[in-house]
């Protein structure tokens, strides 16, 4: 046999097998994706395969189909949160993050609780009826002093909601910052893999304790709001999946996740940030598996791309957390390099981010907003 026919013959044979089995892989992506919108069980391996597709077409029908779910469940509604970043002292040193204790080059600073205060009344009169209180584990804010700021808000704004986000204490801590009157907790178990935390956080930090904060947030009737950062430094696509697992059993009312984004004081300066496409799969995964969960379009999306707020919004987000923090402080609360601080995520721009919201098909309401879980 001459050479031609032969080389023409394999490569006939090849071109057939990989448009046979990928039309087989593009199939089975599209059974997942039908079983997730069904809110039926799925498997790791299909989660797997899912989450390292590179297909732009398998993406968009993930985020039609999250989008269909989140209209079925909350119509074009997007909650807004002020967000309060009131201390960015911290006497945690997790590796990723830029307010890590050991980072030296951090300006600190602390907002008194008049100055939050203030916040919340700027917040209140633009129509934020949401604040969350976030910040390092600052020792100088004991269980007293927090309790006093939750109680003294929620005395002057009866009609809002305060959520936390000052990490890990103890039960009984968490249960009079719930009986002085927090609603919601928001505490992201960074990733469901022991193995995988343990190269995230130095060894004082365990993912046991942080899984039974978790817990006992629930258990204490908050709102409870959990997630991970994308593509985090030693991230596989199986700690993913745990990630996804683990929701599943946690069940939480939010589910806050975003790409993580290198900060130049941490040891992972020189990592690689996460990815704009893997964090929208994930979205849409995550919102097809908690159709009623509140999940934000985070700031993190926001700032590895232009588009990433209304990308986020279009895969399945609901919420969108505006900064409140006075001007003065906001660039100091840089946990990862670049963070967005003015602009759309500020509260001043609440004006052009509603239209940017509308002109995509939604609408920025001004409500309490509790999850429907
Ligand atoms: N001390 C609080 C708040 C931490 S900041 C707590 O422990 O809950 C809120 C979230 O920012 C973190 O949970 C983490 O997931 C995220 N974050 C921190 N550093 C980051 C980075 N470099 N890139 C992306 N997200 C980061």
């Amino acid at each position: 046999m001459c050479e031609f026919p032969r080389t023409f013959f394999y490569f006939v044979i090849q071109y057939a097998l990989t448009n046979l089995l990928g039309g087989t892989m593009q199939q089975d992506l599209n059974v997942t994706i039908e079983q997730l919108y069904e809110g039926k069980p799925i498997y790791k391996h299909q989660l797997s395969n899912l989450l390292s597709s590179e297909d732009p077409d398998i993406l968009q029908l993930l985020m039609d189909r999250a989008d269909m779910v989140r209209r079925k469940y909350y119509g074009t509604d997007v909650y807004i949160r002020g967000l309060i970043e009131f201390t960015n002292y911290c006497r945690n040193n997790c590796y990723y993050c830029g307010i890590r204790r050991d980072n030296k080059a951090a300006s600190r600073y602390r907002l008194s609780p008049e100055e939050i205060m203030t916040c919340c009344d700027e917040g209140y009169r633009l129509g934020f009826r949401t604040f969350v209180l976030q910040g390092g584990e600052d020792g100088f804010f004991t269980r007293d002093k927090v309790c006093q700021i939750v109680s003294s808000i929620k005395e002057k704004y009866a009609d809002c909601a305060v959520t936390l986000s000052i990490g890990e204490w103890n039960r009984s801590d968490y249960q009079a910052f719930f009986d002085a009157g927090a609603d919601r907790y928001l505490l992201r178990h960074e990733t469901a893999c022991e193995e995988h935390y343990n190269r995230l956080h130095p060894e004082d930090m365990c993912l046991n304790h942080r899984k039974e904060c978790l817990f006992a947030l629930k258990d204490i009737g908050f709102q409870v709001g959990s997630g991970f950062m994308v593509g985090s430094p030693y991230q596989t696509l199986d700690n993913l999946v745990e990630d996804i697992f683990f929701l599943a059993q946690l069940k939480p009312h939010m589910i806050g996740i975003g790409p993580f984004i290198t900060h130049k004081d941490t040891p992972f300066t020189d990592e690689i940030n996460g990815s704009l496409n893997m964090t929208l799969k994930l979205i849409s995964i995550l919102r097809l598996s908690h159709p009623r969960a509140l999940i934000p379009a985070t700031t993190a999306l926001g700032t590895i791309h232009p588009e990433g707020r209304e990308l986020g919004l279009k895969a399945g987000a609901n919420v969108i957390m505006p900064n409140l923090s006075p001007a003065n402080v906001r660039e100091k609360y840089m946990i990862y390099d670049d963070k967005l601080a003015t602009g759309l995520e500020a509260y001043e721009g609440l004006k052009k981010l509603k239209e940017k919201v509308s002109s995509i098909g939604y609408n920025i309401v001004t409500d309490i907003g509790h999850s429907k879980v």
